[in-house]
């Protein structure tokens, strides 16, 4: 786990930029924070950099987007969900489970007991009187994506 701090939009999608570098096939990163936080943000300048040139927009009416880049991504926001069942007919499983490309979750946090074992979470929480401040913390939840976190520290740590 590690924590860094932004300090613009665009040092939270340069951030962005380096998970897209290491990010590979399989994995399910889950965004959590609040309203406004940066999720999005955080997305679009992850599918960029994974090659997807059409828009990406918050899924947050029509719950998932799919983006074709290098490999396809499952955007999710799953803040209009109310029930279980929803995420069920909504496929969630069958994208989280044994994910083909690459799943990203807009807050997680609504569902933890739907979440698969292994994920990466991205949490993104504003600084109080710092209006364009965010303090972000990457960690792997379950051991899968440890050795990807552990990476991904260092090149946070050597882009600096
Ligand atoms: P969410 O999806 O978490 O609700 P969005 O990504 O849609 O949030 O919006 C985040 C807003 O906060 C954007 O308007 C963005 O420009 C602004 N912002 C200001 N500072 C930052 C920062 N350091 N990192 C990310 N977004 C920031
Ligand atoms: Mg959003």
């Amino acid at each position: 786990m590690f924590t860094c701090m932004t300090h613009s939009p665009a040092e939270t999608a340069q951030l962005a930029e380096l998970v897209g570098k290491k990010i590979h096939e399989g994995t399910v990163l889950c965004l959590v924070g609040d309203l406004g936080a940066g999720k999005t943000l955080f997305v679009q300048s992850l599918a960029r950099t994974l090659g997807v040139e059409g828009e990406v927009t918050s899924p947050t009416f029509n719950l998932m987007n799919i983006y074709e880049g290098i490999c396809p991504i499952y955007h999710f926001d799953l803040y209009r969900l109310e029930t279980e069942e929803e995420l069920e007919d909504i496929g969630f499983y069958e994208y989280t489970d044994e994910p083909e490309g690459i799943v990203v979750i807009e807050w997680p946090d609504k569902f933890p007991d739907s979440l698969p074992e292994d994920y990466v979470e991205v949490h993104i929480e504003r600084i109080p009187g710092d209006e364009t401040g965010r303090q972000i913390t990457v960690s792997s939840i379950g051991e899968e994506y440890e050795p990807f976190v552990k990476e991904l520290e260092k090149l946070v740590y050597l882009s600096h």
